[in-house]
């Protein structure tokens, strides 16, 4: 299916680049040296205003959870924008309700309540708004490395200094070891050892603190951070030292949720042994493109705040709609155990790739959540340059990929869910071929 539109045109990317760089900021983060317009996608595939198809590799950006297109969700959001676009969260949707029932009951947290929001970004705000009130402290533990989102509170306490400008935070944060496990001081270690290390460092980090602390907030697997990946168990050890001492766990699944790391519905639950966590948050693949995101807390951290308050555009009937469809695909057709199956096998073709190509130091991750990390040829250097190359090469070969980690070296591999066998195969053979060129390019 290629729709071509009045956009269809060679030179049509260059135009409108020049059109967004008039009136959008500076810091707008686009990939490629020509960014590319997608006007439509259907399963796997994205095709762009000049004509050109692709295999999504980076599923939107870890926004398409199943596929694109997906007829039942498009099917479930038409009909219900032909009946109303929005109402008002004054008023009760039916969608939402059954959505936060689901939620509440898959997130494995006792007598949850769920909040919308429009976004991750929203998501993590509200949890953090949530935990400073419960607890009285304004005093966060994050992770080094970590992102949590663009608002001033979000980006006060994200690690990752690549994405967090300012430090004018209204929040104090305390960054704790645990977000990059294959670089830095720690490196050598034995994942036994990697935690214990971490715990020192956790336990050091709260004698130095001013008084209360709120809450750790952690990915359970470094998105924009470049799918840094702990041992399993880390955050279940962190818990057993902060839950003693009142301090919340807040786990932001926005890329780890809805059983896109294989052997878990949440990335919490590779760190289970102390029990859930105390407050959830999740956008992105949830709504398959539709902007939602929300908090799930037990009920007496939920409901510690006392004034009135309102989200107009989360849970929205359309939004809701959408991602109550999406969820409902996801589960029946078991695409946690697809990410697992057909992740196991990807990951271990990436790794038998990265044998012999000097500009990969290391891939991980788990499920459809893969990382390549790329060196300067044959060093321990990380070199962005050669991330940017196979980026561009992978494009010209009909893939697209994402890329992330604190120096930007590190390609990120999160297809729809969906994906195949043959799909793996495709997608892996041209990013075998992109590390030789960008290679070829970096002598
Ligand atoms: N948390 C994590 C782990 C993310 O990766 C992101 C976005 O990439 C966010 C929060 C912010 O989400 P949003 O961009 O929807 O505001």
């Amino acid at each position: 299916m290629t729709a071509m539109t009045e956009t269809s045109a060679p030179g049509s990317h260059a135009t409108l680049h020049a059109r967004h760089r008039a009136v959008m900021p500076d810091w707008l983060t686009t990939y490629y040296q020509q960014p590319i317009e997608i006007t439509h996608g259907e399963g796997r595939h994205v095709w762009d205003a000049e004509g050109n198809r692709y295999l999504d590799f980076f599923g939107g950006i870890l926004t398409t959870m199943t596929a694109h297109a997906l007829p039942e969700v498009t099917r479930a959001v038409s009909d219900q924008a032909a009946r109303i676009l929005h109402s008002s969260t004054l008023y009760l949707n039916r969608s939402a309700v059954e959505l936060a029932e689901r939620i509440a009951r898959l997130s494995g947290i006792p007598d949850a309540r769920v909040f919308f929001t429009t976004s991750g970004t929203e998501a993590n705000d509200t949890a953090l708004l949530l935990a400073t009130t419960y607890t009285r402290s304004n005093q966060v533990l994050a992770l080094r490395n970590s992102y949590h989102g663009r608002s001033f509170s979000a980006i006060g306490i994200t690690g990752n200094t690549a994405w967090s400008p300012t430090s004018l935070s209204p929040l104090q944060t305390l960054y704790v070891h645990g977000g990059v496990r294959s670089r830095g001081p720690y490196a050598h270690l034995t994942d036994a050892e990697f935690t214990a290390a971490c715990v020192a460092d956790l336990e050091d980090v709260l004698g130095q603190a001013n008084g209360s602390v709120a809450a750790l907030i952690a990915e359970p697997i470094q998105g924009v951070g470049g799918f840094t990946t702990p041992p399993d168990g880390l955050l279940a050890a962190f818990r057993e030292v902060l839950a003693p001492r009142g301090i919340l766990w807040i786990t932001d699944e926005v890329q780890t949720g809805w059983g896109r790391t294989g052997e878990h519905f949440w990335g919490w639950q590779a760190h289970a042994r102390s029990g859930p966590p105390d407050i959830l948050t999740f956008a992105k693949g949830i709504g398959n493109g539709l902007s939602m995101g929300g908090v799930v807390a037990r009920a007496d951290v939920m409901n510690c705040l006392t004034a009135n308050s309102i989200s107009t555009f989360g849970g929205s009937p359309v939004t809701t709609a959408g991602a109550l469809a999406n969820l409902t695909y996801l589960l029946e057709h078991d695409l946690q155990g697809n990410a697992r199956r057909i992740g196991g096998l990807l990951a271990a073709r990436l790794s038998s790739i990265a044998a012999t190509s000097p500009l990969v130091r290391e891939v991980r991750g788990r499920g459809l959540m893969l990382g390549v990390e790329l060196v300067e040829p044959g060093t321990d250097e990380p070199s962005p340059r050669a991330a940017a190359a196979v980026l561009e090469a992978a494009r010209e070969g009909g893939l697209l990929v994402g890329k992330g980690g604190r120096e930007g070296n590190v390609l990120r591999i999160a297809p729809p869910l969906t994906l195949t066998v043959a799909e793996a195969e495709e997608g892996a053979g041209i990013l075998e071929d992109a590390l030789r060129t960008a290679l070829a390019g970096l002598r």
